[in-house]
């Protein structure tokens, strides 16, 4: 018999198909679009980051093309040897302005930034804070750091008080929650955890991945939305969402961001963005400066389809933003949900376990910035179809 020693992940994939788990991966023919085709089919498009259209942003591809022809493909380089290059520079200062703090440092992606700051600004003497619904890269961070990590219920903060009072006195502790989280679309409790860091002398941190060019005027985020300004104390954010692009990036007092660049380690040991993706994040910060009628128009559409969706019935949960998930509790009914509206013309991922919570499986919907009403009215019309077909609505 010929020896397979990665047999039983076979068996771990067949798992996930008798639970309804096992997807296969959705294929775009073009552009990331709010109709666009996938799969060879032409679709009205609920499932992207892509808020506020700026993937195909006029000013975004000419900024890219640009800095290709001046500067080439690649950096070459990790930041800290030769891969720091002036756009990036510029970039780092462009985001502290936007975030209106003293400095800012850009990673390949969010997930980096958030694994490789909660990493490395903690240690095996620490203490972590963590909503439960966190985004898996605090999760990683947390275990990375080797720090306690102390979950508290999602957005309870009595619990997490309680955490904290429990702790020995001079514990240094880190307060951690997402911003907007990613399949609920509700927002962190993050003006009562601020104040319960001020009052026990915590490190507070919020991951603003669905936040930034949403919230907050010009979507500085919700720092920026709670008038929480100076407050927060590590503030992460990132690129591959609103803004259209790909990164992440970590905001907040210069000691804080001089440490990073010493101690993160995907800073250290991954090579830095090609200059076209820093150039096109520099030209996406002039949109959100320029066209705020973009972000006006997110939260028109938001309010339209949210709106639709809690007439005709569904469980909408307690979503505050352009994040609205159908919940539908067991898993091979979202995944029949998501492939039914997919044959209507809708494309609506179904997320389960281990994404959400067993029990909670859904279908999540993103509106954008781009969407039509006429698009939005589409799909609220196969919501209804299959929502009925399928039994969950009455
Ligand atoms: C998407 C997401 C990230 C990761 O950001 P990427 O730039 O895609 O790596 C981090 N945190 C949250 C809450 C997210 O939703």
């Amino acid at each position: 018999m010929r020896r397979d020693p990665l047999g039983y992940l076979s068996t771990d994939l067949q798992a996930l198909r008798d639970q309804g788990l096992y997807r296969r991966l959705r294929v775009l023919d073009d552009e990331q679009k709010p109709r666009t085709s996938i799969d060879h089919r032409v679709v009205v498009n609920l499932s992207s980051n892509n808020y506020l259209g700026l993937t195909t942003h006029p000013k975004l591809r000419e900024r890219a093309l640009d800095a290709i022809r001046r500067l080439g493909v690649g950096s070459g380089s990790v930041r800290t040897i030769a891969g720091t290059m002036a756009i990036h520079v510029e970039l780092e200062r462009r985001l502290a302005a936007f975030k209106r703090t003293e400095a800012a440092v850009v990673f390949q992606s969010g997930f980096t930034a958030n694994a490789g700051t909660v990493a490395s600004i903690l240690g095996r003497d620490d203490v972590i804070v963590s909503d439960e619904l966190n985004h898996a890269s605090i999760i990683d961070g947390a275990r990375l750091s080797r720090a306690a990590i102390k979950v508290f219920p999602h957005r309870d903060v009595a619990a997490a008080r309680r955490i904290v009072e429990g702790l020995p006195p001079g514990q240094r502790t880190l307060l951690i929650t997402d911003g907007v989280f990613s399949m609920d679309g509700d927002l962190g409790a993050l003006p009562a955890l601020s104040d319960l860091a001020e009052e026990f002398g915590c490190i507070m941190m919020v991951d603003d991945a669905h936040a930034s060019g949403v919230f907050g005027e010009h979507g500085r985020g919700t720092v920026d939305h709670f008038g929480l300004h100076g407050r927060v104390d590590v503030q992460v954010g990132t690129l591959s969402k609103a803004v259209g692009v790909l990164g992440g990036y970590v905001a907040g007092s210069r000691g804080l961001i001089e440490f990073l660049c010493h101690r993160a380690r995907p800073f250290l040991f991954s090579t830095s963005h090609p200059p076209a993706v820093a150039a096109a994040c520099l030209a996406a910060l002039d949109v959100l400066e320029s066209e705020p009628e973009l972000i006006a128009r997110l939260w028109e559409n938001t309010r339209f389809f949210k709106a639709g969706l809690v007439r005709l019935g569904f469980d909408t949960g307690a979503s505050e933003s352009p994040i609205t998930p159908v919940i539908v509790g067991d898993a091979a009914l979202a995944m029949r949900l998501s492939d039914r509206l997919f044959d209507k013309g809708v494309f609506a991922q179904g997320i389960g376990f281990p994404t959400v919570p067993r029990g909670t499986a859904r279908v999540r919907t993103i509106v954008t910035a781009t969407h039509t009403r006429e698009e939005l009215e589409f799909a609220l019309d196969a919501f209804t179809a299959v929502g009925t077909e399928l039994g969950i609505l009455g």
